[in-house]
């Protein structure tokens, strides 16, 4: 598979070419040109294959030379130390969990496989540096990932405020090869400054600077993994349709979906779940899209207003609107059904749920009650967030306890940065150079 950028036809670049160098010089990002077809590995695949040995068996498949299967087994078992787990709750519907990494988020997939494929593209000798804007969760993701690879380091930038959950014995002046900084500014100050050191062609090619962030479309393609777990997983039982629910805020989630039903796998839609944040459901709806002004909601990960992925789902629409509007569903749930919905869940199947998994919980029963599915058709529930992370919320909800897992609890643990720098480019930069 080859990537483009979504302003231009040409020039094509390799999966290795566009997750070293993530952004191309016309401005756009990157995506898939033409896609793989993996039905023949999916139908050879069911409930007993385990999760590192599908991802060693289609990557090579999807990234066509890209990388060869005694690589792509090697990456696997270095990116994935914890496994997406599909819980059946009826008949008809199943929850994905996804938050048994390091971070309790589903972000860890996608950050876990681009460490590991770093580590592995680089021959040895060979330098990379991760430039990325990361708040909290994200950071220790991140850190997670990346600490102790070789030939690799990690600047982290977050804005002002405290930073957590960090092993400083992980950072730069320890030994290690994390580097956080910390950016008077805000997060979007971040993103932007990400953005203009890799546009610095001159400092960057010096570095060789990519990025950990959703710009890099290294870190989508992880995330199509677990959408194939959970067919291989149910496909057996499958008699009709099947419908995944996607808590959406960036769209990352909801475009690797799409991609899994691009690479053959058969599906029949996805709900794209929002909170009170909503605006992108008109464009989905198409209508143009005009971005409201962002609300603050007890499913803080989906709140929005302009989706760092706009461009990514806008090629999908340009390409084919019609067949898009047959496939995704946009809803939107509001603060109260999403803490009645917690609620619920957990006296209906004795499963805790995060706020951002309730949102799409809600939303799949209520597009299936509206559109009136068939009622053989099996939903699943994307749980992006472990409810320990949210614990106060879900004991409220539930009415009983909930454990927290240690590797949770790190989370909360303050630490101080290596620096601390106004949010300019040559500030950020003399701050870098100075590590080395
Ligand atoms: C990031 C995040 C989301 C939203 O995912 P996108 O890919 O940005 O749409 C949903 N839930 C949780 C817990 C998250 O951290």
């Amino acid at each position: 598979m080859q990537f483009r950028s979504t302003k231009s036809k040409l020039p094509l670049v390799s999966y290795k070419e566009a997750v070293l160098s993530c952004l191309p010089d016309d401005g756009g990002l990157y995506v898939p040109d033409q896609t793989a077809d993996i039905r023949q590995f999916l139908f050879q695949m069911n409930e007993k294959t385990s999760f590192n040995d599908m991802v060693a068996i289609v990557a090579p498949s999807i990234l066509e030379g890209g990388l060869n299967p005694i690589s792509a087994s090697k990456v696997a078992a270095s990116a994935y130390n914890f496994q997406p787990e599909l819980i059946r709750l009826n008949e008809g519907l199943s929850l994905l969990n996804l938050y048994n990494g390091p971070t309790g988020i589903f972000k860890d997939f996608g950050i876990a496989f681009l460490s590991a494929i770093l580590e592995e593209f680089i021959n040895e000798g060979e330098k990379a540096m991760i430039l990325s804007a990361a708040r909290a969760d994200t950071a220790v993701s991140m850190a997670h990932a990346f600490s102790g690879r070789k030939g690799i380091s990690l600047v982290l930038l977050y804005p002002s405020g405290q930073i957590r959950g960090l092993d400083p014995s992980a950072f730069v002046q320890n030994g290690g090869n994390i580097i956080p900084i910390q950016v008077k500014g805000t997060f979007d100050d971040c993103q932007r400054l990400v953005v203009e050191t890799i546009n610095d062609r001159e400092f960057s090619q010096r570095y060789k600077v990519t990025s950990a962030n959703t710009i890099n479309a290294g870190r989508l393609l992880p995330q199509v993994f677990y959408y194939l777990y959970a067919f291989i997983q149910l496909k057996n039982d499958l008699s009709e349709d099947l419908i995944f629910s996607v808590p959406s805020g960036n769209f990352g989630n909801l475009i690797a979906g799409l991609y899994a039903w691009k690479f053959g796998m058969p599906v029949n839609g996805f709900i794209a779940a929002m909170n009170i944040n909503n605006s992108f459901g008109d464009y989905i709806l198409g209508k143009t899209f005009k971005p409201k002004p962002l609300v603050s909601t007890n499913s803080p990960a989906l709140d929005v207003s302009v989706p760092l992925n706009y461009e990514r789902l806008a090629s999908f629409y340009e390409e084919a609107p019609a067949v898009m509007r047959n496939m995704v569903y946009p809803s939107s749930i509001g603060d109260d059904l999403t803490l009645q919905t917690m609620e619920a869940v957990y006296k209906k199947y004795n499963v805790h749920i995060d706020p951002n998994t309730a949102v799409a919980f809600a939303a799949a029963q209520k597009v299936i009650a509206e559109r009136e599915w068939n009622c053989n058709a099996h939903t699943v529930v994307l749980a992006t967030g472990h409810p320990a992370r949210e614990a106060s919320l879900a004991e409220e909800t539930a009415g009983t306890s909930i454990d927290v897992p240690r590797s949770l609890l790190a989370l909360k643990k303050k630490c101080e940065p290596v620096a601390v720098i106004s949010p300019q480019l040559e500030t950020l930069e003399s701050a870098i150079a100075s590590c080395f």
